[in-house]
């Protein structure tokens, strides 16, 4: 019974996508540059198929008809290779919210990026629509200055439904992405949201992880939730509470 409990993000991928993709163009609410990665240009775009409780882009994310405007591909392109290039940065990525939910105009402005020839894309995803078509996995292979990091929303399939509130099984997705992202050949690791895991539940998915590859345990990346007021409120709500966190003191200004 528990597994029909919650949203089917698919399904709601669709729903926010004609709310935030135009044609080629999509929303995005903010261009910057940032000391991530040791320095990377950042476009924020709006809309997500997921509603994380710890999400820091909740507010465009819960609003996304009213947020930012609409971007092409190539003003998008134009305002990462602006940044980047008056920065120094060899790096740059779309952030903020989900990028693949507008699939063709996140891969016209890879190949933007990829035929200017100066960077490296780093996609941020949690892979639920990867993992679901690796037909999409096909297309980034396409690339040679395309790296994935994809964002694993707890250890496990009932963490998952607890953070995000999408039914359980999609959890089995965002490992689907990582082995249709290396099947394909494209670069890839996983970033987990292990604020909630019992260290049982962490050997276990770096179980699953190897099953599917070693280098994404070598590779495994740990996140921990930044204690916002509203991520506090929201966890309280929730009924979790986190076993490691960061105080708001110390969150990066770049995501402030
Ligand atoms: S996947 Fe990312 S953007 Fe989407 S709700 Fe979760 S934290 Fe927010």
């Amino acid at each position: 019974m528990s597994g029909e409990r919650g949203y089917d993000p698919i399904l709601l991928a669709e729903a926010v996508r004609r709310m935030v993709a135009r044609g080629s163009e999509r929303r995005y609410y903010r261009f910057r540059g940032g000391r991530w990665y040791g320095g990377i240009a950042t476009a924020d775009c709006v809309g997500c198929n997921l509603r994380c409780v710890f999400c820091w882009g909740w507010r465009v994310r819960d609003r996304p008809s009213g947020a930012g405007r609409f971007y092409s591909p190539e003003e998008v392109y134009e305002r990462l290779a602006s940044i980047a290039g008056r920065r120094g940065y060899r790096l740059v990525r779309i952030s903020g919210n989900e990028p693949t939910i507008a699939w063709d105009h996140l891969l016209r402005v890879i190949e933007l990026l990829e035929a200017d020839g100066r960077f490296r894309f780093v996609l941020e995803t949690n892979g639920i629509l990867i993992g679901a078509d690796k037909s999409k996995a096909r297309d980034l292979s396409k690339f040679s200055s395309v790296h994935v990091r994809v964002s694993l929303k707890g250890a496990s399939e009932e963490e998952f439904h607890l953070l995000t509130g999408a039914r359980r099984e999609f959890y089995r997705l965002q490992l689907e992405a990582l082995r249709n992202l290396l099947d394909e050949g494209v670069p890839a690791h996983p970033a987990v949201m292990l604020s909630f895991s019992e260290p049982r539940a962490v050997d276990e998915l770096k179980a699953r992880l190897a099953e599917i590859d070693r280098s994404l345990v070598e590779e495994f990346e740990e996140e921990y939730v930044f204690l916002y007021p509203h991520v506090v409120e929201q966890l309280r709500r929730a009924g979790l509470q986190p076993r490691v966190a960061f105080e708001p003191d110390n969150i990066p200004e770049e995501l402030v």
